[in-house]
């Protein structure tokens, strides 16, 4: 049992990649803000990624703790370190031995469930054990997709309804809107381990047995997708983001992950000396590399399209890759920054100066957009990143395709995707203050203040919180 039996207690154990780990530790943090006793569960080397978040919640008087249990990176044949998707330099080599080792999690995590006697476990999507786990101990499971109702409705259409092998571009018809798709865009089996496709259908398996999903989203976003999925594919399911909206004060915002290449008041000034809505931000995730034809190609997009913009390159692209056109950083010197490896992402799209989000589509990218009021040039690489691209541009009418038409996976293909004209053209599409421009800002501002308002007292995401709270509450407890 907890320590007071009256204070419910709640396991988190995210995926230790960013994309999947901030959003969980956002989510903590929430649970903790409502009175509840919170520990999370990760590796070493993924603690100090928000262990001073942590510290500074402690201070504030919220009850969460951090358990560590080893990453069995030797015994997959990992070097020594590599605790992190984003730390893989080798991606096609290394990922599968990644995904065994998350195999290997399932008994350290089992032996703290029995110690400490959680009232629930919220464990992400790539921890398919983890349902029998908590079953085995009576308490309800949790699962973190990381990704939209839009997303999960279209995935679960998509795998009931596969489209004819001939056709190459089709609609979906039988979801709230007629989306229209290729085919080349659906994620290529081909371009994925065994062990990434083996995981994700024991995921698949896994969901259909346990307690229900949580969704970092909110009602007033996608509506009609959170009613079909509870409603149509039946499954239990609480919305309660943003969560990246916890990161209130600027310092939360600007220590979210990992530390950034750059001073906080350096990148702040740099923004504050230009106009509102006039700079691009561009980043493409925590994992994803582009080519060196590729970052040449939006190097010189970015260059002649002549706007402001804040650019965040790869390191390891940049050196390996010598993709740099001679002089670029000097050329753009006042209008561009680049910033290497990490940069503040919350802390910048919240600036009034940023116009334009050019995004890779990831879950959480997408929605930080939105909850800064943020329009967006949607150039999708892998995963459910071309679902989110679809609600961006087709459902919610806040974005601009850069015409990516091809699933390329982790490590981008051979060639350029997207050509120079084509960049230009989108960013000139977004930032030039057109009509169609201008009326996306209006509703990306719109969306903006619904997700505040969904994440107050009194808000859908605050109030499904609630209901959450309360039905894991009156869950019977096991005997001990
Ligand atoms: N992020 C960041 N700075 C960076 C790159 C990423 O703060 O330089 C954060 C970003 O705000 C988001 C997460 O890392 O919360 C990335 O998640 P997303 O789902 O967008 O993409 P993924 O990394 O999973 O491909």
């Amino acid at each position: 049992m907890g320590s007071e039996p009256h204070q419910l207690h709640a396991f988190f154990f995210p995926l230790m990649a960013q994309g999947h780990l901030l959003p969980i530790i956002d989510m903590a943090r929430l649970f903790a803000s409502r009175g509840i006793k919170v520990t999370i569960i990760t590796t070493p080397l993924n603690a100090p990624l928000f262990s001073n978040t942590i510290e500074r919640d402690n201070q504030l008087g919220l009850d969460i703790s951090v358990q560590l249990i080893p990453f069995p990176s030797e015994e997959v044949g990992l070097p020594q370190g590599c605790e992190n998707l984003s730390s893989l330099d080798n991606f096609s080599d290394m990922a599968p031995k990644f995904f065994k080792a998350l195999d290997l999690l399932q008994k350290p995590l089992e032996e703290l469930l029995q110690t400490h006697s959680p009232h629930c476990l919220v464990a992400d999507m790539f921890f398919p054990w983890a349902t029998d786990i908590a079953a085995k101990l009576g308490i309800p499971r949790l699962i973190f997709h990381g990704t939209s109702f839009f997303s999960l409705c279209l995935l679960d259409y998509l795998r009931r309804y596969p489209p004819h092998e001939n056709i190459e571009t089709f609609t979906v018809v039988g979801l709230p809107d007629q989306i229209e798709l290729r085919r080349y865009q659906l994620p290529d089996l081909s371009k994925t381990s065994s062990e990434l496709a083996n995981l994700l259908q024991r995921a698949r398996e896994s969901e259909e047995k346990t307690y229900g999903v949580l969704v970092n989203s909110f009602y007033e976003l996608e509506p009609g997708y959170a009613d079909y999925y509870r409603n149509v594919i039946g499954r239990k399911a609480w919305h309660i983001g943003p969560v990246s909206l916890r990161n209130r004060d600027i310092v939360d915002k600007a220590q979210r992950g990992n530390k950034a290449s750059i001073v906080n008041h350096a990148c702040l000034s740099w923004l504050d000396s230009k106009k509102p809505n006039s700079v691009l931000y561009l980043s493409f995730g925590s994992v994803a590399s582009f080519t060196a034809s590729q970052l040449f190609e939006i190097a010189i997009g970015l260059e002649s399209s002549g706007y402001s913009f804040i650019w965040v390159v790869k390191s390891n692209d940049e050196i390996e890759q010598r993709w740099m056109s001679d002089g670029f950083e000097e050329r753009i010197k006042g209008r561009g920054l680049l910033i290497r490896d990490w940069a503040p992402q919350v802390l910048i799209l919240d600036h009034p100066a940023v116009g334009g989000f050019m995004t890779h589509c990831g879950w959480n990218s997408t929605l930080e957009s939105v909850s800064a009021g943020v329009p967006m040039i949607t150039w999708p690489l892998f995963a459910e990143q071309f679902y989110n691209e679809k609600l961006v541009t087709q459902v919610l009418r806040v974005g601009v395709s850069a015409g990516v038409n091809e699933w390329s996976g982790f490590v981008g293909g051979e060639k350029a995707i997207v050509k120079r004209e084509d960049i230009e053209k989108a960013v000139e599409q977004l930032m030039g203050g057109g009509e169609e421009a201008e009326r996306m800002r209006t509703r990306a501002m719109e969306l903006k203040e619904m997700a505040r308002r969904a994440v107050e007292e009194g808000g859908s995401s605050y109030n499904d919180l609630t209901a959450l709270i309360e039905e894991i509450k009156l869950h019977p407890r096991p005997a001990v």
